[in-house]
Parts: C-alpha cells; structure tokens; sequence
C-alpha cells in the first residue's frame, strides 16, 4: 500500500545515505537522489536520469514521494499575491500564499492540516485540526510553488494554518531540509516561524541553534484581554510567555517580532496600546500591527485606518520598533485558512465532491 511506504523527502540527507548503505547502494547515489528531490524538486522518481532504470523502480517500491497537487489558485487583481490550494497525498487541503516583495519572494506555508488552537478572528481553527503536515509536505509547498510560478523563493514564513509548535519535530526537521546546502540550502535567517505561544516548546526550540525568526501572536497586552480572543491563553499566562520570548533572544540573539492584530472594539483602545508599550518598552523587538481580517464567520471588525495610526504613534511612544503590515492580496482572502475553509464549505454542500 501507498501508505506503507517511507517519506523519502523527509530523510535528511544522513538518513537519506544510510538507508542507500543498507539496500547496497552507494553513497554518492544518496547525494544524486537527494539534489533531485530537494534542489530540482521532481515529481516522480522516473525524472531521475542520472540513476539507472533498476535502482529507480528499487526506489519507487520503497519509497513515497509525496507530492502536493495543485487543486486552486487566486491572483490578486491588486499585487502579485498568489494563493494556493494544495491537495496532500490523502486528499486533505492546505493553503499557502506566494507574496513578492522588493527584498525578494516570499511563501507563506502551513503547518497543519487546520489547527485546534481556537484563536477567535482565525478561519484556519473553525473545523478543528485534522493532522500534522509532515516535513516533506512543508518543502512541498515551497517546491511546487517554485515551479508553478517559474519565481525563486528566498523567504519562508510559517505563518499559514496550523500551529507549528503543536507539529514541533516535523518543523524541526522541515527547517534543517529546507536550510541543507545539498538542497535549496535558504538561509535560515529568511525564514519567520509564528506561534500562539506554547512555551515549553518556545523554550525546546531556542536551544535548537536555528537563527529563524521567532514570532509571537500577541495579540493583547494582558492575560484577560488575551483569554477573549485566544484560548491558548488561558493555558499559558502573558508572563511566562514573555520570558520564554526573552529566552530566545538571549539564546539566539534573533529579535523578537510581537504580532498584534486589531480588532475593533476588543484591543484597539489607546490604554491598550500604552499598555504593550509598558510590556515591550526596553526589549530588543519589532511590533507587527496587523489590522484583523474579518471572517464571516465571526463578527469581528477591523480597527479604523486612524485608530491604527493611532495605536501605532502609542506604541512608538516607547521606543518600540513598529510596522503596519501592508495588506497583500486582501481581495482574494488572503487572510488565513479562508480559502480552505470556503473550499470545505464548499465541498461538505457538494457531498464531498472537490
Ligand atoms: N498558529 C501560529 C501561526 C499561524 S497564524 C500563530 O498563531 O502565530 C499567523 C498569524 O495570523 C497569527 O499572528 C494569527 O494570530 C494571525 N491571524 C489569524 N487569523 C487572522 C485574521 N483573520 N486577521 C488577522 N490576523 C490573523
């Protein structure tokens, strides 16, 4: 059965070697298959010229290769922001957003098959989580973008659906495949990781030795506030996530990027903002402002184009670092999971059908 087979995409390139030892190969194979199927990003094992006919059907017996399939795609009208929507190996959607911008291209990957964090503004978290994205499903999105767009990717944030510090060891393992100079070799610099905040493993993931970007959804300045829009807060308080913040600072020297989406009515207010500043006044960081998406499944608004301006010149008050995050491809629902959500919604009215 398809299943039964091992992920050869998500070998690291040791692991890749051994394996090729036990079945007799030789080593310098290991090296060829890996720059197939992380540099050139084939799709089937039959593009492997080099390797001879014997060996690739020895391959294809043992081995999957997980492939992403192309099911939509939006273009804005408005930039060039692409967003996909991709189909895994057992047909479970994702989506992943392809953004250009003047340092370079940029693809926003997700990490989960939807997410059981809850955020309240979120669409990625409405139907639950349905699985871990494994390591080779991460690349994929990145490789199959690559060549669907014919553009070279040089930054990678994991910021789509999912919770990547609820998928700890496939991430892990993503960052060390995607950052191999045998493969794509992208700087580990380029690439943001987002999270709710899951402290211990915030903490796990400062002593890996990745100098990725951390990034911390804040989204309120104080535990109650937090609670109403983020169950994950009632589990963590504001505090200890704030030192588990400081602690990747300190052990990665990586400043932290605070994400704070504004909701009109909920986090908006200027006490809010004077608020944060007095919790990141004197930290080494960058506040990322972002004004909330509405989804329609909920009732939130986003805060007036003043009230951001607002809430930003507060913020600076302090000394703090701040941008208002530009809104690429707003009129393709580029918020997150909004694709996929109407997709399924879409589906579950068909009977399924995609
Ligand atoms: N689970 C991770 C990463 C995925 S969400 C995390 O929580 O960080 C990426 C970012 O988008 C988070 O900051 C999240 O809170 C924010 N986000 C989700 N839905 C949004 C919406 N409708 N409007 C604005 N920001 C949203």
């Amino acid at each position: 059965m398809q299943d039964e087979k091992k992920d050869i995409k998500s070998f690291t390139i040791e692991e890749l070697t051994e394996e090729f030892l036990a079945m007799g190969e030789k080593k310098f194979r290991a090296t060829q298959v890996f720059d197939w199927l992380h540099k050139r990003g084939v799709t089937d094992f039959n593009e492997m010229t080099n390797i001879s006919s014997g060996l690739r059907e020895k391959l294809a017996e043992r081995y999957q290769l997980v492939t992403l399939r192309e099911v939509r795609r939006l273009a804005s009208a408005q930039d060039e922001t692409v967003k996909f929507l991709f189909a895994l190996p057992d047909d479970k959607v994702i989506e992943s957003v392809f953004m250009k911008y003047k340092h370079g291209n940029s693809v926003c990957i997700s990490s989960q098959a939807g997410c059981r964090m809850g955020c309240r503004f979120c669409a990625s978290t409405l139907g639950g989580l349905e699985r871990n994205l494994l390591p080779s499903e991460m690349l994929e999105q990145i490789y199959r973008i690559q060549e669907l767009t014919g553009e070279r990717v040089s930054n990678v944030v994991v910021m789509g659906t999912g919770e990547p510090m609820d998928n700890y060891d496939n991430l892990v393992r993503f960052l060390h495949l995607v950052s191999d100079s045998a493969g794509q070799g992208m700087s580990l610099r380029n690439i943001t990781v987002s999270t709710c905040g899951i402290v211990e493993n915030m903490r796990r993931f400062a002593e890996e030795g990745l100098p990725v970007t951390l990034a911390l959804s804040l989204h309120a300045p104080n535990d109650e506030a937090r609670k109403r829009l983020m169950p994950v807060a009632n589990k963590y308080a504001l505090k200890d996530v704030l030192e588990a913040c400081d602690y990747y600072f300190e052990k990665t020297g990586r400043r932290i990027s605070y994400e704070y989406s504004l909701v009109a009515g909920e986090n908006d207010k200027e006490e809010e903002a004077d608020a944060l500043g007095r919790l990141l006044r004197g930290k080494n960081c960058h506040v990322n402002l972002i004004p909330v998406n509405p989804i329609k499944e909920r009732e939130y608004k986003q805060s007036s184009f003043k009230n951001v301006l607002n809430f930003r010149k507060r913020l600076e008050k302090y000394n703090i670092n701040v941008t208002i995050r530009r809104e690429l491809g707003a009129d393709i629902g580029a918020a997150c999971g909004q694709l996929r959500k109407s997709h399924l919604d879409e589906a579950s009215e068909t009977g399924g059908l995609l």
